[in-house]
């Protein structure tokens, strides 16, 4: 089983042959691509006396140390340290090769040289997003968008899209991954793709009017955004009934939010709409997506490309691979990625399902799997709730709890000290979109129950608020991402610097006007 059957077979390979192909794949990418050109990894392997044929097995990754989120960030002594994990060709190694040789008597020295240009000359680069440090280049080249196309194309064939539909991609104008995949899945998916830039580019009226007159079967965005666009677009008696796929990237996607889009799309006249989550991340350099199902049935899960990348479980305690089925953190390893390379990236991120490489119910596709909920680790740590009532709040588990709660639309959660005085202790106030003309008092009350029953914690205050102010809180048409959860504790210590916009360095507890969002998981950007 070679890499190219792994290829063009992706939607039809038992596990024993993923196993056995991947194993080969990764031999021969570490033997011919990584060890000759990276420099972080040759350095790497020395150091922990490997090479490539040290991989028989995909048991045996375990012996490659991890690479963390910390290894690709610059230092005081490595300031550009980014550049250590892109591919750099030696182009004396290249011209030794036999393959080399052969291509240059049959095709020209000229035409050999274009084609290794293409595949390493880093040509375009998307960011990491999050609060947690400076932005993190990653680098493609020719090669990479191409494979960044075909996951693309492979998305929307995985979503069920038609030749003939129509993609509206509402994801925001910035360099990051989702938006680009979402762009490179319309057009190599030769769907007719538009791209609105979300709700800063062109204003929430800007992408209702594309709804009224694009009026597309496909709409991919941040849940956030579409939910409000939805909203809005419902209030406005807009019909959008070809509208058959919400496509979710950037946030996790509750079973809570499926169902209130759902109902939205109902509201424009859109009958039949499957709602898929995504999930990808910039070190990656791809995303994966659900496949549709039954809205009373359990997720498809995350279908994955085995020729493109290893995916591992592991024990988060141990770093030990788990086998398929078994919770726990998310480790990936490219296949035939150039550009920025990175070897068993641990994610952060946490399944609690596990792969299968059992076929899909509801596609029939054999392929590995993602299921269950992804959960980011970051978000309970960076929340730092510890103070409140000593519970320690999880931000998945709070964003559940809100989305499954009846007669609320969108909300944020804002975290403020008392007095504003930085010793002080933590509140939490939950602003709400109330909806159906409920009782305030009551809906006070269920709500109050609710976090008490799922979470152990009172919010200090519920402040109710129409679709305009809470669009407002979130930033909505003013921010590229749009703010679930706004951090507006002061500093005890005095800040190092001053974050320039909300979006440039999500740099932990920002200031007052800033207010820090959460560290999404890249369900995309
Ligand atoms: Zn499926």
């Amino acid at each position: 089983m070679s890499r190219n059957s792994l290829q063009t077979h992706w939607q039809a390979l038992s596990e024993a042959t993923v196993r056995r192909g991947q194993a080969e794949a990764l031999r021969r990418y570490l033997r011919t691509v990584v060890l000759p050109f990276s420099a972080h990894y040759r350095n790497l392997f020395q150091e922990n006396g490997l090479d490539a044929e040290s991989f028989r097995t995909l048991e045996d990754l375990r012996r490659l140390p991890f690479t963390t989120k910390s290894d690709l960030l610059n230092t005081a002594a490595q300031p550009q340290r980014f550049k250590d994990f892109i591919l750099t060709p030696d182009p004396r190694v290249l011209a030794r090769r036999p393959e080399t040789i052969m291509r240059a008597v049959l095709r020209g020295r000229d035409r050999v040289r274009q084609d290794f240009e293409a595949e390493f000359r880093p040509i375009f680069a998307t960011f990491t997003t999050g609060r947690s440090a400076e932005p993190t280049p990653l680098f493609f080249s020719q090669h990479d968008l191409t494979r960044l196309a075909t996951a693309g194309r492979r998305l929307v064939e995985i979503c069920a899209a038609r030749r003939e539909d129509r993609l509206l991609n509402s994801l925001p104008f910035a360099p990051h991954l989702a938006f680009w995949l979402a762009h490179y899945a319309g057009t190599a998916g030769g769907v007719m793709t538009m791209s609105s830039g979300g709700g800063k580019a062109i204003g929430t009226d800007g992408n209702i009017r594309l709804l009224r007159k694009f009026k597309p079967d496909i709409l991919i965005g941040v849940p956030t955004f579409v939910y409000h666009l939805l909203h809005q677009a419902a209030e406005e008696g807009v019909h959008c009934e070809n509208l058959r796929r919400i496509v979710l990237a950037g946030e996790k996607v509750s079973d809570g939010l499926r169902q209130k889009l759902r109902d939205l799309a109902l509201e424009v006249g859109a009958r039949n709409v499957d709602v898929l989550a995504t999930y990808g991340f910039t070190e990656a350099k791809l995303a994966w997506s659900e496949c549709p199902f039954q809205y009373n049935q359990p997720s498809s899960g995350y279908h994955l490309y085995a020729d493109m990348g290893i995916l591992e479980v592991v024990d988060a305690q141990t770093g030990d691979p788990l086998p398929a089925g078994r919770p726990g953190e998310l480790v990936f390893t490219p296949l035939d990625a150039r550009g920025s390379v990175v070897l068993r990236y641990r994610t952060g991120d946490f399944t609690d399902g596990g792969l299968t490489y059992e076929a899909c119910p509801y596609c029939g596709r054999s392929l590995p799997r993602l299921v269950g909920n992804i959960s980011r680790r970051s978000e309970v740590r960076q929340m730092n709730f510890d103070k409140i009532k000593g519970t320690l709040v999880d931000f998945n588990e709070l964003e559940h709890v809100l989305d499954g709660a009846q007669h609320i639309g969108s909300w944020q959660v804002e975290l403020r000290k008392t007095n504003d005085d930085p010793h002080e202790l933590d509140e939490l106030i939950l602003h709400v979109q109330k909806l159906n003309g409920v009782d305030e008092e009551q809906l006070r009350r269920e709500l109050n129950e609710r976090c008490v029953a799922h979470l152990e914690i009172h919010p200090n205050q519920i402040l109710f608020h129409d679709a305009e102010e809470i669009q407002a809180l979130q930033g909505v048409g003013r921010l590229i991402k749009e703010q679930k959860l706004v951090d507006h504790r002061p500093q005890a210590a005095p800040r190092q610097e001053q974050a320039t916009s909300a979006t440039a360095s999500l740099n932990g507890k920002e200031s007052q006007s800033v207010g820090a969002v959460a560290d999404k998981p890249e369900t995309l950007p």
